[in-house]
């Protein structure tokens, strides 16, 4: 298992090769926003799940950062996140693909803090 401080945005790219690369989780909300932040130039607002997902998407990780994520917040993610698989161009897909990698291996920073017991 690989576990480094990828920049988001390679994260895919580094999973090709092995499967059970991660990010740390030191910061992974605060890296995952930064990253999508760095996404609005290229966002060029033609399709809706791109368009429109990744704004959703970071008022989602905002409530992470705040305390107020629940169960929902995850799986609205969740949702968001898969629905960028209808993306028109690699813009869109590439951010869905870097977000799927974190949803399969840095699950656990997202569900511990919305976790019920
Ligand atoms: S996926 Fe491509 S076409 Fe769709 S809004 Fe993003 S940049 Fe535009």
């Amino acid at each position: 298992m690989t576990t480094e401080s990828f920049e988001v945005n390679k994260l895919f790219e580094k999973w090709i090769q092995d499967g059970n690369t991660k990010l740390d989780e030191k910061d992974l909300v605060i890296q995952l926003k930064s990253y999508l932040e760095s996404q609005h130039p290229e966002i060029c607002g033609k399709c809706t799940p791109c368009r429109d997902g990744v704004v959703k998407i970071e008022k989602l990780l905002d409530k992470y950062v705040d305390g107020t994520a629940t169960l929902k917040t995850l799986t609205e993610l969740e949702e968001l996140t898969y629905n960028l698989r209808s993306s028109r161009c690699s813009v869109g897909l590439d951010i869905g693909k870097n977000m799927e990698v974190i949803l399969e291996n840095n699950y656990n920073v997202l569900y511990q803090p919305v976790k019920k017991y």
